[in-house]
């Protein structure tokens, strides 16, 4: 939109965009839950690497360009525009990364950093537990010392990826007698380490997009604590501001979707609001609930992804002028989960029957898909339950 601002970085943009005019590959892409497309995403990580573009906002010594958060933004909106791979490295570069260049020692960002970078080494969150997801504290897989490093043992759940991947992080028990919050220790582990057993559990769209963690007395060194032991609350809450906040899903993924979203409107209906060859717009299907119109709703959801790019540029302003992002990461984060199903149902809706069938919901396609995975986004980084009550009592004051 050429009344809207563009935010600073125009070299960097420019070298972003043609780059991925020149590398993203045409034709469909694999999906990122099975084996062959983890792979075929992770050599696609490489080759972004091998040209410095992988983690751009990261200091030059681990692989980036110690770009601003600025020019990142700029490169997430093209990024999205060129329908650029899914990033197989996002648990590691947009959650463990940052925590490690918040809380690591030199010498785990110096180890750690660069091949997560290249991806050689592809991380997992080990979170989540079948007795613990929205009560994070409750965890109860457990850490206990051993001669020079520490012993893990306990059941993880729902890690995304992590029947392939290589290493995982989490948060495990370390101080039976603690207090909930207290007593747990952030660590990280390797998925191919005896004693672990990974099994994965098919999604929504039938493939193996998460797994089971089995630890039974994982051995883990003492350079792979992240902070002191007994700390592991304060430093998950740092990972889980950054899923939630501006670096897991950044405005360029909902901008560029409603863009197609708008073409997908154009070729079905047109502007004149005739009707078109393809799918259901104009019709009781296109309706929203609340009856607005195919072109309402594409206008809605169009609006809201500006609306989350500008207020995603004011915080990141506010973060470049020394301000902290707290609770109002979670704001965003029921933004953009709600959006991004509006977005994928309009599209639905649009299309019709032929929604259905692969390859003829359109020149951008998985559409379907899209909006399997958008109907996650208000139960992952936390649910939109638990977001709405943060954003209750530590933005509103409302009483707990
Ligand atoms: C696509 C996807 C990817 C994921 N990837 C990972 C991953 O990589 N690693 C990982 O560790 N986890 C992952 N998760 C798990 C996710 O973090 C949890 O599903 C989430 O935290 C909710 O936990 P739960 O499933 O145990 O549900 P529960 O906590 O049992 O919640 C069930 C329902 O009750 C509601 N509820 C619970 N407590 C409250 C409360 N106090 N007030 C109001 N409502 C409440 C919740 O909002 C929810 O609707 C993923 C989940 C999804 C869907």
């Amino acid at each position: 939109m050429s009344e809207e601002p563009e935010p600073a970085a125009g070299t960097l943009r420019a070298e972003v965009r043609e780059w991925l005019r020149a590398h993203v590959p045409a034709g469909p892409q694999p999906s990122v839950d099975t084996a062959e497309g983890f792979e075929w995403h992770r050599a696609w990580e490489r080759e972004m690497a091998a040209a410095r573009l992988s983690v751009i906002s990261w200091p030059a010594d681990y692989g980036g360009r110690g770009a601003t958060l600025l020019e990142w933004l700029a490169f997430e909106d093209e990024y999205y525009a060129a329908s650029a791979p899914v990033r197989v490295s996002q648990n590691g570069i947009f959650l463990l990364g940052p925590t490690l260049l918040g809380h690591g020692t030199s010498e785990q960002r110096a180890r750690l950093l660069p091949p997560m970078a290249r991806a050689d080494e592809i991380w997992a969150q080990a979170w989540s537990e079948p007795d613990a997801g929205s009560d994070l504290a409750a965890i109860r897989s457990r850490a206990e010392r051993a001669d020079g490093g520490w012993l893990l043992s306990g059941t993880k759940t729902w890690s995304s990826r992590a029947a392939f991947a290589d290493r995982a992080f989490g948060l495990f028990r370390s101080d039976a007698r603690a207090e909930k919050h207290r007593g747990l220790t952030y660590l990280m582990f390797d998925l191919r380490a005896p004693g672990v057993t990974v099994r994965p559990i098919a999604q929504l769209d039938g493939e193996p997009g998460f797994a089971e963690i089995f630890l039974d007395e994982v051995f883990v060194p003492d350079a792979d604590v992240i902070g002191e032991p007994g700390d592991g609350w304060r430093i998950a809450m740092s990972t889980a501001g950054h899923e939630r906040g501006l670096s897991l899903r950044s405005p360029g993924r909902f901008t560029a979707a409603a863009e197609r979203l708008a073409g997908l409107w154009r070729r079905t209906t047109g502007p004149a609001g005739s009707p078109g060859t393809a799918g259901a717009a104009g019709t009781a299907e296109a309706m929203g609930a609340a009856g607005s119109t195919a072109a309402d709703r594409v206008a809605d959801a169009w609006i809201a992804a500006r609306a989350y790019r500008l207020h995603t540029y004011a915080t990141a302003a506010r973060l470049a002028a020394g301000g902290t992002l707290g609770a109002e990461a979670s704001l965003g984060k029921v933004f953009w989960s709600e959006l991004d199903v509006a977005l994928h149902e309009t599209a639905l809706d649009l299309l019709g029957p032929q929604a259905e069938i692969p390859g003829l919901d359109g020149p951008d396609g998985r559409w379907l898909d899209g909006y399997l995975f958008a109907l996650a986004g208000p139960i992952y980084a936390g649910t939109n339950e638990i977001q709405r009550t943060v954003i209750a009592e530590r933005l509103l004051g409302l009483p707990r």
